[in-house]
């Protein structure tokens, strides 16, 4: 790891601006570089000097506001083996957590800087591992990541899916194409608690499913008993074949995706026949919220996406939460059961809990918090990055 025949390029910080990576705060905002060479190619490895001279550590360096990302905080050249080693570290934290067994084949492996890889996020699914590039320096690096993958002790992946074309800055031209660049198809079915899943790697949204919901969606079968359930922006239908595993009496689906509802219906299929007590809508959430009828359902999860991808759409992403809440709360049958989830990372804990208090205050029922839900273990959170808790919950429980 450490070769002394490469030198890597050197950026400084200005005066006073290391004190964030004193604290191991992964980012470089680049205000607070001195300088960049011109020449200096967007992806490359680049080790961080103090304005007095000493060295921080090593990063992936990229234009735009987080000018660099850290790999590592001492003096090192990283190489193909350290990235083999964070992928193994990664593995054996999924492994002690349970989540690669043979009735849960389906587990982030890497989660950015939660795994202290930032910019990369690794999925997988059985066999197949999908790879998604957040930075530059790791579509530089996909082929030796996907070697690593595929060489990883008892993870049996042999697959390797690079699903790039959204998450890379479209300003770098990098024309990624989405397609596998280990081995091939071999099927699209994973396994989440007992549960059967199609995945779709390859036009679905993010890798194709959401894990973040995992623990949540195994709470709810554990609520579902004897219960009425609307499950709204349901995409594949995870907490829909959840609700059914759990007792449920019917199980209806909204997505206003027509993509979504035909996944959801297949999912549901897959698991619990033609005949289960199931029905999909394909229309607008919000629209369907407003017209249910009064005392329809008893438990309603609802897990839209994230509606402020930025600072700039706080307000109105507040504003979407409180109205949803605000109609599933006045709507829902007494002794009901709300599953409320925020993925938008530019909504606070507080903010989210405040527009979804706000919304109970508005209906005048009796609600009360039955759990404060987060994202799962094999999402870990750096704790030297809080950003990277992103996923809030709540559930509450309806008089
Ligand atoms: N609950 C899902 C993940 C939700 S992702 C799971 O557990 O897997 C958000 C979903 O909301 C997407 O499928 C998207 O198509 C859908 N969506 C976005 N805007 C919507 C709207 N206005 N009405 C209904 N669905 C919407």
């Amino acid at each position: 790891m450490i070769d002394n025949n490469i030198t890597l390029p050197t950026l400084t910080l200005a005066r006073g601006k290391e004190e964030s990576l004193d604290r191991f705060h992964p980012w470089i905002f680049s205000g607070a570089l001195r300088g960049v060479p011109a020449d200096l190619e967007e992806g490359a490895t680049v080790r961080i000097q103090a304005s007095d001279g000493r060295i921080i550590g090593v990063g992936h360096y990229q234009i735009g506001s987080i000018a660099v990302r850290m790999l590592d905080f001492a003096d090192i050249v990283p190489d193909d083996e350290f990235f083999a080693g964070r992928l193994r570290d990664a593995y054996r934290l999924r492994k002690a957590l349970g989540l690669a067994r043979p009735d849960n084949n389906a587990y982030r492996l890497v989660h950015g800087e939660g795994d202290f890889l930032p910019g990369l996020v690794v999925d997988v699914y059985g066999p197949t591992a999908v790879l998604q590039a957040h930075s530059v320096g790791f579509h530089h690096l996909r082929h030796v990541i996907a070697r690593a993958l595929v060489e990883l002790p008892d993870a049996g992946i042999r697959n390797v899916f690079y699903k790039s074309e959204t998450t890379l800055p479209y300003k770098a031209r990098l024309d990624p194409v989405n397609d596998y660049i280990i081995g091939h198809y071999e099927n699209d079915e994973a396994t989440e608690n007992g549960l059967r899943f199609h995945i779709d790697w390859l036009k679905g949204q993010k890798t194709g499913f959401f894990l973040d919901q995992r623990e949540n969606r195994a709470l709810l079968r554990t609520l579902a008993h004897g219960r009425k359930v609307l499950n709204t922006f349901c995409y594949t239908g995870g907490f829909s074949v959840y609700a059914l595993a759990g007792g449920a009496v019917h199980v209806d689906s909204v997505d206003s995706s027509a993509k979504a509802i035909s996944l959801t219906d297949a999912n549901v299929a897959l698991n619990f026949g033609a005949e289960a007590a199931h029905r999909s809508f394909a229309v607008d959430a919000f629209k369907f919220l407003d017209n249910m009828e009064q005392g329809a359902y008893d438990l309603i999860v609802l897990d839209p996406p994230a509606f402020a991808k930025h600072r700039s759409a706080l307000r109105n992403a507040l504003r979407g939460y409180q109205r949803i809440n605000a109609r599933a709360i006045e709507k829902i049958a007494p002794g009901g059961i709300l599953f409320t989830f925020s993925c938008s990372q530019a909504v606070s804990k507080e903010q989210f809990r405040l527009a979804v208090f706000s919304a109970a205050a508005q209906t005048g029922r009796k609600v009360r918090i039955l759990h404060q839900l987060t994202q799962p273990a094999d999402h870990p959170i750096n704790i030297y990055h809080p950003e990277g808790e992103y996923l809030k919950g709540l559930v509450l429980y309806v008089e």
